[in-house]
């Protein structure tokens, strides 16, 4: 109470301008409408409010900027054609993690093309595919990858497919859906784990099912068995599984018991 009380409290004046901070958490939005009175900052107006399932899901930058426009929209309307001094704490870097790019866009533009070509080198079964795709223009005989691994024989069988861009190796591959042509890359193992996090979970979406996670991996990245491991991947996830409700148990059919005389305890009470 003693917050909402003068001296705490000023009143608002129109004339001047506003200075709205706001904060979120994972469950709430806050925020302070204050301006500057005889050279001090002076409340003006307080606003909180906890978030909806769906709104819990916005990052925080978005999480932020619904409680500037809470703030606003919950004051009085003469607010709109007043100047507002200092908003949400958008930073740059929190503004870059929420910007509309997908996930695995943004994974791309953090990777350096030596980055690539270095966790494909790791991978045994990549490297030979490398070393095949640099050496050989049109595909090896069969002889040549007969005791290999049988991942890179399946590579071997898509060798037109398989391309080499700046030692770094994709796979082409047309959305038959848009048909447009999209170069996916070719994923080491040491990636796969983090690669299938980031598409099965979404920081602002959720938690996407088998169906959508291999459609979210078929526009970027590729690799031998991916719908299996990504099938398995989700299939085990913690918080999916979490979130599932039990059995439901299973209830016997009802039918008719035949009692001696009325009033005859039942055998089972
Ligand atoms: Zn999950």
């Amino acid at each position: 109470m003693t917050l909402m009380s003068a001296p705490i409290l000023g009143y608002p004046d129109m004339t001047k301008q506003f200075i709205l901070d706001t904060d979120a958490s994972g469950f709430g939005i806050g925020a302070v409408l204050s301006q500057i009175h005889e050279g001090k900052e002076v409340v003006v107006a307080y606003y909180s409010k906890s978030l909806s399932k769906a709104q819990r899901q916005y990052c925080v930058t978005r999480r932020e900027l619904l409680a500037d426009q809470k703030e606003i929209d919950n004051s009085d309307e003469t607010f709109e054609t007043v100047d507002f001094l200092r908003m949400a704490k958008v930073q740059d870097s929190q503004e870059a993690s929420c910007s509309n790019k997908s996930d695995s866009a943004m994974w791309y533009e953090h990777k350096t093309n030596e980055e690539m070509f270095e966790a494909q080198k790791s991978d045994n079964v990549l490297f030979n595919l490398f070393r095949l795709k640099s050496d050989n223009n049109n595909r090896p005989e069969w002889a040549d990858v007969a005791l290999h691994d049988v991942k890179l024989k399946k590579y071997w069988s898509q060798w037109d497919r398989i391309v080499l861009i700046n030692n770094v190796l994709y796979r082409k591959w047309i959305n038959t859906t848009t048909e447009e042509s999209n170069l996916q890359f070719i994923v080491p193992e040491i990636w796969k784990e983090n690669i299938m996090k980031m598409l099965h979970d979404d920081i602002q979406v959720g938690h996407f099912g088998i169906h959508k996670t291999v459609a979210r991996a078929q526009n970027r990245f590729y690799w031998v068995n991916h719908k299996d491991e990504i099938t398995k991947w989700v299939q085990n996830c913690i918080v999916c599984n979490s979130r599932k409700q039990p059995p439901r148990k299973a209830k016997s059919k009802m039918k008719q018991y035949n009692v001696g005389a009325q009033w005859k305890e039942l055998p089972w009470i």
